[in-house]
C-alpha cells in the first residue's frame, strides 16, 4: 500500500514560492518515487524547472522513506544547505511533509496532492484501495471496497443504474457492485447481500491528532 500522489501543477507550484528565492527540494524514494512524483527523475526536473524561473536551489536530497522519523537523522546531513534556503519544496506525499515540516523551522512548501492510499496496477497506473472511512464493510462486500470503487460510496448496493455490469457514472469502469455479487457468489456466500448497512457514521472518519486505541476500548 502507497500515498498515492499527484503532481501539482507548475504554476500552482511557483506561485506558492512566490516569496522564497531560496529554495531546497526533498523527494521521497518510497511512495513518490513509485508514483513519478518525486523520485530522482522528478526532483533533477524541478530543480531545473525553477532555476529556469529564477530560483535559487540550494540543494537536494530524495530520502529513502520520508515519512519515517528517521528521516530527521537524513535531514541533519543536509542541514548546511537548508540552513541556506528559505522555502522547502516537499515532492513527497502530506504526511512527509509533516514528516519534515515539524522539524524544519522554515515553510515546507507542497509540490504533490495525496490523492488516496492505493496501490500501482497495474505499472504507471494507480488505484485507490481504501479513504479510511474509519467503518470497515469489507467482510460483507467480499474485500472489495464499495465507499473507493463506487462513485457514490454505496454501502448497500447496486443503486440500480448497473448496465451490463458497468458503473452509471462511467460506463468505462466496472459497477463496484457488481465485482462483489460475483465475487460473493464465487465464495459461495450470496446470503451477505441481504444484511442491511447502516448509514455510515462519518464521525468515524475524523481522524483525531492523537489517537489512542485504549482509550476507544474504554
Ligand atoms: S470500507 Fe472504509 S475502511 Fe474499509 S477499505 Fe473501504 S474505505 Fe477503507
Ligand atoms: S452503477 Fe454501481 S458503481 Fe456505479 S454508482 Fe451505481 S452502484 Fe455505484
Amino acid at each position: 500500500m502507497r500515498s498515492i500522489t499527484r503532481s501539482k501543477d507548475q504554476d500552482s507550484i511557483l506561485e506558492s514560492l512566490e516569496k522564497y528565492s531560496a529554495v531546497f527540494i526533498i523527494g521521497c524514494g518510497t511512495c513518490a518515487t513509485m508514483c513519478r512524483t518525486g523520485g530522482v527523475t522528478e526532483v533533477l526536473n524541478m530543480v531545473q524547472a525553477l532555476k529556469q524561473n529564477g530560483k535559487n536551489v540550494v540543494g537536494w536530497t530524495v530520502i529513502p522513506t520520508t515519512c519515517d522519523i528517521l528521516s530527521h537523522e537524513i535531514i541533519k546531513q543536509e542541514q548546511d544547505k537548508i540552513d541556506k534556503a528559505e522555502a522547502v519544496l516537499e515532492m513527497t506525499c502530506g504526511f512527509g511533509n509533516q514528516q519534515i515540516g515539524a522539524g524544519c523551522g522554515i515553510a515546507v512548501i507542497p509540490a504533490n496532492d495525496t490523492i488516496s492510499i492505493g496501490r500501482e496496477f497495474p505499472e504507471g497506473n494507480y488505484t485507490s484501495a481504501c479513504m479510511q472511512c474509519g467503518e470497515c464493510l469489507l467482510g460483507s462486500t467480499a474485500s472489495i471496497c464499495p465507499m473507493v470503487l463506487c462513485p457514490k460510496s454505496l454501502g448497500n448496493g447496486p443503486c440500480g443504474g448497473t448496465d451490463n455490469g458497468k458503473c452509471e457514472v462511467d460506463k468505462n469502469k466496472d459497477c463496484a457492485w457488481t465485482l462483489i455479487y460475483n465475487r460473493l457468489e464465487a465464495q459461495g456466500r450470496l446470503d451477505v447481500l441481504r444484511e442491511y448497512q447502516p448509514p455510515k457514521n462519518y464521525q468515524k472518519a475524523l481522524e483525531p491528532v492523537l489517537y489512542s486505541l485504549e482509550e476507544e476500548k474504554e
